[in-house]
């Protein structure tokens, strides 16, 4: 999603000479990895398009991947994006000296470049749970975003590790098909209810008639979504309880079984976590072929999962919806900055970006999506818009010979880092839940306030916060 905005924009913008380094042999990223049955995306497809090339043939307000995936090939192809790409050609090595990136790919290339845009993306290595004899287990095994389709579900017996957004969009798609379904609970999670209509074929025309439509369809998501952030970075407020009264009333309403209400009852705030919509979830884990297990996982073995209760619960299928690692970003390539700092080494303890951009000693690598970006339930695509936008403004001193260097100060990095974790204190975030929004401290690592202070920081970049040499 990032690198093809990038092609574009450089392009808009007149930059004729840079090269898509695309590890693999397609574009799309998360939305080329994820195929698991019922994938979508819980932003409306309408907000979850660029703004340049919104879109009248969505299906449904939340579209499916497959549709997403199309949609991003569809707008390469539109705007020439793949002539730029390199199919298969990871990059490996980025070494800074003499005022230029060196970079290295596995296949064995070597380009010497000016600037290196990183957009690799958040959610993209899996991580597989440290469970006692889990490559054991005799059937088949695959973690949700490396989903095995040879594998039918139907009539097997399947059980599913997690119990985060993945986890709830594959129940609802296959429990119907399974022979039984089991979902392995660690922690409960708090559901909106959203709908998800389909758009009807009259809808449909009126998109493709009036573009304004579109237009006015995406500000109108995008000012709902500006509200939900505000609500998120302030604990107290009154969206945060909006909130928790959906998805308690959801609970509720949904859930008829007192036994099954009770496990799938959080004990911290709705939103703490990555917030789940889902319209169909309770009804599905409702059904009579499903059961959640909210015993501790104590180890796999070849017939199944065994829990902390002593049950061997018998699997045909087990998958892994236990998320990614979320700090990795642009590694494991090796970055090496000026005067031979490793982005390893610098981030050794916790990955951190000025305004998630831009990393004090590594000029001219800027990152799309980097660390402690916004990431509370908002369109990437909204973001990084916003990102690329504040990226060719540094880029573009270079272009103008003002300087061959542009990185943010250390005094830039830690006073942002100083207001972020302050204002971090007081986010739904921070209110007592594990979720993958945390760092090693326990502070979330995620953009702390309003959407609109960030749309009014990406504007214009703050100059005294950057070194400019050269
Ligand atoms: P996730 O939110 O990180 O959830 C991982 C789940 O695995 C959690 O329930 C976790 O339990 C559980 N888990 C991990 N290790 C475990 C272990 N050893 N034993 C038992 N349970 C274990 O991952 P995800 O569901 O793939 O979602 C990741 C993110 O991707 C989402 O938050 C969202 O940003 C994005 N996503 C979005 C959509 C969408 O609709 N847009 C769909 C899918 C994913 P705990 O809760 O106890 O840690």
């Amino acid at each position: 999603m990032a690198g093809i905005l990038s092609a574009i924009k450089l392009r808009e913008a007149g930059y004729g000479d840079f090269t898509v380094y695309e590890k693999a042999d397609r574009l799309g990223g998360t939305w080329r990895e994820n195929t698991y049955p019922g994938l979508s995306c819980d932003v409306p497809s309408h907000l979850y398009c660029y703004s340049f090339a919104l879109n009248p043939e969505w299906s449904h307000l939340l579209s499916p991947g497959a549709e997403i995936q199309a949609y991003f090939e569809g707008v390469a192809r539109d705007y020439d994006v793949n002539s730029s790409v390199r199919f298969g050609d990871e990059v490996v090595r980025c070494e800074f000296g003499e005022g230029r990136w060196r970079i290295a790919t596995a296949a064995g290339h070597h380009d010497v470049v000016d600037v290196v845009i990183a957009a690799t993306g958040v959610l993209h290595h899996p991580k597989y749970p440290d469970i006692a004899g889990l490559d054991s287990f005799g059937g088949a095994m695959f973690h949700s975003a490396r989903w095995d389709h040879s594998v039918p579900v139907e009539g097997a017996r399947v059980g599913i590790i997690g119990t985060g957004s993945t986890a709830v969009q594959i129940v609802s798609a296959i429990v119907d098909q399974t022979d039984s379904l089991t979902l392995f609970q660690r922690t409960a999670q708090w559901i909106m209810p959203v709908l998800n209509p389909a758009y009807s074929s009259e809808e449909l025309e009126a998109f493709r008639r009036e573009p304004q439509l579109l237009e006015e369809l995406h500000a109108h998501l995008s000012e709902l979504f500006d509200m939900f952030s505000g609500a998120v970075v302030d604990a107290g407020s009154a969206g945060a309880k909006y909130i928790e009264d959906s998805c308690l009333a959801n609970l509720e309403d949904n859930v008829a079984d007192p036994v099954l209400r009770e496990k799938l009852r959080p004990d911290y705030r709705a939103a703490c976590k990555r917030l789940i919509v889902s319209a169909d979830f309770y009804e599905a884990i409702g059904r009579p072929n499903a059961e959640v297990v909210t015993e501790a996982i104590t180890g796999v073995e070849p017939r199944g999962v065994r829990t902390a209760d002593g049950r061997l619960h018998e699997l045909d299928i087990l998958v892994l919806a236990t998320g990614f690692q979320v700090d990795a970003f642009v590694r494991p390539t090796s970055v090496i900055g000026r005067g031979g700092v490793r982005l390893d080494d610098t981030w050794a303890d916790r990955p951190e970006a000025y305004l998630s951009i831009s990393v004090p000693r590594f000029p001219n690598f800027f990152m799309l999506n980097g660390p402690n970006g916004p990431v509370g339930n908002f369109s990437l695509i909204g973001v990084a818009e916003l990102q690329i936008a504040y990226i060719l403004q540094l880029v573009e001193r270079i272009r103008a010979g003002d300087a061959t260097e542009i990185a943010a100060t250390g005094d830039a990095l830690a006073a942002f880092e100083a207001a972020r974790i302050e204002a971090a204190k007081k986010t739904v975030w921070a209110t007592g839940c594990r979720s993958w929004y945390l760092d090693d401290r326990g502070i979330p690592a995620a953009w702390p306030w309003p959407f609109a202070r960030f749309r009014a920081e990406m504007a214009e970049p703050k100059w005294e916060d950057y070194e400019l040499r050269g």
